[in-house]
């Protein structure tokens, strides 16, 4: 049997994460490695390695939730927002996992990876419930 990603260890709650939105289909949650404060993944529950692979109703679905969640953050977390999608390990792709990076845009710096942005003492929890949905 194929070995699980990270993302199917997050949706079997074997691993924890952030969530800030789930239905049977999707989940959404805090990048661990944010590019900014709130970076947020979304990820459809069936493993999907890249976007070339899934039928096209499954991705439209897919970005019923994104446009969910970048209306979420942007309302809550305010500035602007990058919505970012890698394909192959060429493309940037490190977890064979589809999913959609929302990255709110609040800091006059560019991003890069590794991502460096560090959450405060209590402020991942503080951005978290105000996000939540
Ligand atoms: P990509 O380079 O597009 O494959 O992005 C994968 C993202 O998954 C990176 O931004 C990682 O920081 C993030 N990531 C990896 N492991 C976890 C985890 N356990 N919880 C949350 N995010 C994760």
């Amino acid at each position: 049997m194929k070995e699980k990603t990270i993302f199917e260890k997050i949706i079997d709650r074997e691993i924890s994460s952030d969530i800030i939105y789930e239905d049977d289909r999707h989940i959404a949650f805090l990048d661990i490695f944010p590019f900014e404060k709130g970076h947020v993944l979304v990820v459809p529950k069936k493993a999907y390695e890249t976007i070339f692979g899934m039928p096209e109703d499954e991705f439209l679905d897919l970005q019923k939730i994104v446009f969910k969640v970048v209306n979420k953050v942007h309302q809550k977390l305010g500035g602007g927002l990058n919505i970012l999608q890698n394909n192959y390990k060429i493309a940037g792709q490190v977890v064979p996992h589809v999913h959609f990076h929302i990255i709110p845009r609040n800091e006059d710096k560019k991003l890069y990876y590794p991502s460096d942005a560090k959450y405060e003492e209590g402020e991942k929890e503080k951005i978290l419930e105000k996000i939540k949905f």
